[in-house]
């Protein structure tokens, strides 16, 4: 959605009876502050529009400074003051479940809001969203009662034991490309693990995180404990992640923006974590089921319109097999059907954002004039709307932009391989270090190479998969630092506390 600047709000906005093209209603877009529904102090509202078609649906409110102060002290007071703290585990886990049964019950309302938003075909927020955000919640309302300390036995003097404590008050600021499930992959482990959360959703896509901070309130969860402020990242952003009373900063966005968010955290020495971006090489030796790999591959790039962050964007083909790959890649990039979100056979809508789809033809652009060759698709779809053909490169040399930087648009670049040494230097030489795939029959060359790729992840024979109880996040450089997810994203949230009880 391209978000821009409105003056101040109407009364229609309040009552929640915007309608989208699809059949959804739209939420009405104030702000969730300890528990109540306000317009942001400014009065100012942002515009929120369809990627499948250009058209507005609605219109949030835009926080800034001052909503961030109101949030922040919200979510502050709900920590040190509030029932959340002193809430039993077992009560903070039912009142967590209790969310998961309301966002399934609310699935197809969430499903549709989602892909309206996002420009994601509802055949995918079905398949994968939706189940993603209730599992997510569903692993995390197990955790609170088992997140305890240790006894360690240190000194005969003394009993000493750990206990484990939730670090306060999380800011988690995320992206467009999966609003809900990025949402929900910062508040369910901060919430289980007794944090109060401001959620800062993207300005491109703030209508579903909105709606879930209703069913929130809905689930009896504390007014306070969840606050969800949309707006600019410049403005409301900047100004959650810079402030003094907050404890966490759960990022998941751009190298540039995590960059900015490090710096400014570092001002109060905030913990933080970044999700970033992600250029990850899938490899497919000549060993491989070639027809599954080509298969695994297209998706791997072009699902969602390539607008993933572990996109495998750079697939990497043994030369041997490269022909026969590049024509059972291309054949089943070309079947891929682009079109309307709300089509049930749809496989790919359109990319976010006018500025995105100019940022993506850039690239393009850029692999033409370097040299690479364009194999299929790179031209805009006639009409209303984002939409890009899915486009493959062939020909393309490690050095090149489009095999270099991060695209997030449905590009492909294939390179050719000569042996593992060859490989694997292509594959860790990027500043980023998100995922990696190996297709092999070999299984020692399948071990091999997931201990020498440079990535958080590594899939063999397969593309794409994240499940919530697995962690998941960068190894560093323009990846960034920390996980998401899995018993591993506790540790974003909690901290050991030594308690020392002289036994003299
Ligand atoms: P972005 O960095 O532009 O924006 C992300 C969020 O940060 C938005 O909510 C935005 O409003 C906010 N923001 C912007 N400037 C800010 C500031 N100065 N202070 C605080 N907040 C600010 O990223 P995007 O374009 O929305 O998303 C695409 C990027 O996200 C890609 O690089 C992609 O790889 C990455 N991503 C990573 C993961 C992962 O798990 N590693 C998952 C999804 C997306």
């Amino acid at each position: 959605m391209t978000a821009i600047e409105t003056p101040t709000t109407t009364s229609e906005h309040d009552t929640g009876q915007v309608t989208g093209p699809a059949r959804v209603p739209v939420p009405d877009g104030r702000l969730m502050i300890g528990g109540e529904r306000r317009e942001a102090l400014s009065g100012m509202r942002l515009e929120v529009d369809d990627p499948a078609t250009g058209e507005v649906i609605g219109t949030v409110a835009r926080g800034d400074t001052a909503d961030a102060e109101l949030a922040v002290r919200s979510a502050r007071t709900a920590f040190d003051q509030g029932p959340w703290g002193s809430m039993s585990a077992p009560d903070r886990s039912r009142l967590l479940r209790r969310l998961a049964v309301l966002v399934d019950e609310h699935r197809d309302e969430l499903i549709d809001l989602e892909s309206l938003d996002a420009g994601k075909p509802v055949s995918a927020t079905r398949r994968q969203d939706l189940p993603a955000v209730t599992d997510c919640l569903e692993y995390y309302a197990g955790w609170p009662d088992k997140l305890s300390g240790d006894v360690v036995p240190a000194r005969s003097d003394a009993l000493t034991y750990t206990l484990r404590e939730p670090v306060g008050v999380v800011v988690g600021i995320v992206p467009w490309n999966f609003p809900l499930m990025n949402a929900t992959w910062k508040i369910a482990p901060a919430l289980a693990s007794g944090c109060t959360v401001v959620l800062k959703p993207a300005e491109l896509t703030p209508l579903s995180a909105l709606r879930l901070g209703e069913l929130a309130l809905e689930a009896g969860i504390p007014p306070g404990v969840l606050n969800v402020v949309p707006g600019l990242g410049s403005e409301v952003g900047a100004a959650l992640v810079s402030h003094p009373d907050i404890d966490k900063v759960s990022f998941t966005g751009s190298p540039a923006v995590g960059r900015q968010i490090m710096r400014s955290a570092a001002q109060n020495v905030t913990r933080v974590g970044l999700e970033l971006g992600g250029k990850s090489p899938n490899i497919v030796f000549a060993d491989s089921d070639l027809g599954a790999a080509a298969a695994a591959a297209s998706s791997g790039v072009f699902f969602n319109a390539g607008q993933v962050c572990s996109a495998g964007s750079r697939i990497l083909v043994q030369q041997d097999v490269y022909d026969e790959f590049v024509e059972l890649f291309s054949r089943r990039s070309r079947s891929i059907k682009v079109g309307d979100p709300f089509d049930p056979d749809t496989r790919m809508g359109p990319v976010i954002s006018a500025k995105q789809l100019e940022r993506v033809t850039g690239y393009i652009d850029s692999g033409v004039r370097q040299g690479a060759v364009l194999h299929c698709g790179g031209s805009r779809l006639s009409g209303k709307g984002h939409f890009l053909e899915p486009t493959v490169f062939t020909g393309v040399d490690r050095t090149m932009k489009i095999a270099q930087e991060e695209i997030f648009g449905p590009v492909a670049a294939i390179l050719p391989f000569t042996d593992e040494e060859d490989a694997v230097a292509i594959a860790n030489g990027t500043s980023y270090s998100l995922a990696a795939a190996v297709w092999t029959n070999d299984l020692r060359r399948s071990h091999r190479m997931a201990h020498r790729l440079r990535a958080g992840t590594v899939w063999v024979n397969t593309y794409g998969h994240t499940d919530t109880r697995l962690p998941w996040g960068g190894a560093g450089g323009d990846s960034g630092i920390g996980r998401d997810l899995g018993e591993a994203a506790l540790a974003n949230y909690t901290e050991a506390k030594t308690v020392w009880i002289s036994l003299r």
